[in-house]
């Protein structure tokens, strides 16, 4: 699987509605400071799911949204979308027989967020199940972010021991098992 589009409109520094392509190789993002390298990051974590503003560097979750420049007035809804390339079928369950998996979310002054896969609507739940031990996901370790390599070595043994779960896959089974005996 592969994450081949992002689709961003009032998204933080990305007021008008742009799509970024992904080239297959790609390994970064570069340019000069607050050109919107961070917001990207910020961008996918969010649709994936991500519910802390801290974690995506604001205070409350309506700080994604466009919240003006000297030249634009503030915008009431930031969507981001991610497609992913799954003609390798590597996502399992329901969706694997799909060649293309978009995922969106949207969220407005309110606060209140929608979730979309494949164009309809669904839960938070249906979008953080899709990638829960894919390595992909608003945690994952598919993005390393500044600090990322540094909070690795520091961890405590626990903490480890779930990104080793994660890295084999196991964390969705564990997640299973944790939801049915909480049930
Ligand atoms: P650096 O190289 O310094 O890390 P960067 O390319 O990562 O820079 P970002 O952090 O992605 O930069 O972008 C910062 C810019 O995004 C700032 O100009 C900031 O004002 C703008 N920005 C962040 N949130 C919003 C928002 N809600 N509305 C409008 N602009 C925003
Ligand atoms: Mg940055």
């Amino acid at each position: 699987m592969r994450l081949s589009k992002i689709r961003l409109a009032g998204f933080k520094s990305f007021v008008d509605p742009v799509t970024l392509n992904l080239p297959s190789n790609l390994v970064g993002i570069l340019g000069p400071n607050g050109c919107g390298k961070s917001n990207t990051i910020d961008a996918v974590r969010w649709v994936m799911g991500e519910s802390s503003a801290r974690n995506l560097r604001g205070q409350a979750m309506e700080d994604v949204i466009f919240n003006g420049s000297s030249a634009r007035k503030p915008v009431g809804l930031a969507s981001v979308e991610l497609v992913f390339d799954n003609t390798a079928a590597q996502l399992a369950g329901p969706y694997a027989s799909y060649a293309e998996i978009a995922i969106k979310r949207q969220v407005g002054r309110d606060g209140s967020s929608k979730f979309f896969l494949n164009g309809s609507r669904c839960r938070r739940r249906d979008i953080t199940d899709l990638f829960l031990g894919t390595g992909l996901g608003s945690r994952s370790y598919a993005i390393i972010e500044q600090g990322m390599i540094a909070r690795l070595i520091e961890a405590k043994p626990e903490e480890l021991r779930a990104s080793l779960e994660e890295a084999a896959g196991i964390s969705r089974y564990k997640e299973r098992r944790r939801e049915t005996e909480t049930r």
